[in-house]
C-alpha cells in the first residue's frame, strides 16, 4: 500500500494533479500467479539510486536469480532472443527504450527497467506515435524488463523476457516531466472505491481508444487490466469488439495496462501461452471478478512469508550464458 504524494513546488497537469489527489491503494500481482515483492507500480522511487551491494557469495547455487539478474545494469551483447516463459526466463541482447520521444515518456528510472527485446521497444514507439489519435498526447511508460530480464527484486513475477511492458493510465502531459516527478508522481487511479466499475469522474473515451489501438496490434497476445477496467471496455467498445478477446481481467491493474506479446517468430527458445479463447470475454466469465470473495478477500491468518523466487538451476539453461556475459 502506498500513498500518493505531491512532488513539492512542481505544477502538474490536471490529469496527474488528480491522480496526485487519490489515496493510492495497490495491489501489485503480477502476472505469473505469484508477487514477486512488496514494491508496487505505484511505488516511488529516488532521483538518487544507490548500486546495489555486492552478493558476498554470488556463485552459491542457492543464491535466488532476482539477486543476480536485479545486480545487471546493462544488457548481455549477444543476438536478441527471449528465453523462457514472460514469467520464468531471460533476455539477450536488450535494448533500451530512450527515456523520451516525441509522444512518450519512461517513468521511474532509477529502476532501470525499460529494457526489452527489440521487437517490444519497436511496439511501443508505434504505439506512442497512435497515441495522439486517440485523444493523448502521448504514453507515460512504466516497467518493461531489467537489462538481462530474468526475476526482479521487487514489483513483478513476470516482465521476465523483454515482451512485456506497463503503460500508465495517465495520458503524456505537454512538458517534459523532470526526473523527480518520474520518480514521484502517481499514475491515475481508474478503479471506483468500490471497486465494481471505473471511476466515472476519472475514465475517458480515450482510455478506450489507447487500450484498443494496443490490442489491435497482431503482435499484442494479451493485454492485462482490472475486471473494472474490462467491464467499463465492454460496455464502451461498440460494436467493433473483436479486439476485446484479447484483454483479460487480472489483479492488480488498477493504474496501468500490461501489454504482452507474442514470442518472436523466430525465437524458438521463447515459450508462448495458449491464445485466449474467442470472443470478446464480456459475459458471465466477468462475474466471479466481483463476487464479495474476490472483491475483499479475507486477510489470511498467516502473513504470507517472502518468496525467495527461482535459482539460476530453475531459469533455462541460456539463461545462465545471459547473465555471465560481459
Ligand atoms: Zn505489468
Amino acid at each position: 500500500m502506498t500513498t500518493a504524494i505531491k512532488a513539492p513546488g512542481r505544477r502538474l497537469e490536471r490529469p496527474l494533479q488528480r491522480a496526485l489527489g487519490r489515496r493510492a491503494v495497490a495491489c501489485a500481482f503480477a502476472i505469473g500467479f505469484f508477487a514477486a515483492g512488496a514494491a508496487t507500480a505505484q511505488d516511488r522511487g529516488t532521483v538518487d539510486p544507490q548500486p546495489l551491494p555486492p552478493l558476498a557469495k554470488p556463485d552459491d547455487p542457492n543464491t535466488p536469480a532476482k539477486e543476480l539478474f536485479g545486480r545487471k545494469t546493462a544488457a548481455a551483447p549477444l543476438q536478441a532472443r527471449t528465453i523462457g516463459f514472460y514469467a520464468k526466463g531471460c533476455l539477450a541482447g536488450g535494448m533500451a527504450l530512450p527515456i523520451n520521444g516525441k509522444t512518450w515518456q519512461v517513468m521511474r528510472l532509477s529502476r532501470n527497467r525499460n529494457w526489452g527485446h527489440p521487437d517490444l521497444v519497436r511496439f511501443l514507439e508505434k504505439l506512442a506515435d497512435q497515441a495522439p489519435k486517440t485523444g493523448w498526447r502521448g504514453l507515460l511508460v512504466g516497467d518493461m524488463s531489467q537489462p538481462r530480464g530474468g526475476p526482479m527484486l521487487t514489483g513483478h513475477a513476470s516482465h521476465q523476457v523483454g515482451l512485456d511492458a506497463d503503460i500508465w493510465l495517465t495520458p503524456m502531459p505537454d512538458r517534459e516531466l523532470t526526473r523527480l516527478e518520474r520518480e514521484e508522481i502517481s499514475a491515475t487511479m481508474v478503479v471506483a472505491e468500490d471497486r465494481k466499475d471505473v471511476d466515472p469522474n476519472v475514465w475517458t473515451p480515450a482510455h478506450v481508444q489507447v487500450i484498443k489501438a494496443a490490442a489491435q496490434h497482431p503482435q499484442v497476445a494479451r493485454i492485462f487490466v482490472n475486471a473494472a477496467i474490462k467491464k467499463a471496455l465492454c460496455r464502451d467498445a461498440g460494436s467493433d469488439r473483436a479486439w476485446l478477446s484479447k484483454v483479460q481481467p487480472w489483479w492488480g491493474h488498477d493504474y496501468h495496462f500490461h501489454v504482452r506479446l507474442s514470442c518472436p517468430s523466430d525465437d524458438h527458445e521463447c515459450t508462448g501461452q495458449p491464445v485466449r479463447p474467442a470472443g470478446d470475454g464480456c459475459g458471465k466469465e466477468l462475474d466471479h471478478w466481483f463476487t464479495a470473495a474476490v472483491l475483499h478477500p479475507k486477510p489470511s491468518p498467516t502473513p504470507s512469508k517472502p518468496r525467495p523466487g527461482p535459482k539460476l538451476a530453475d531459469l533455462p539453461a541460456a539463461c545462465r550464458q545471459v547473465l555471465l556475459a560481459p
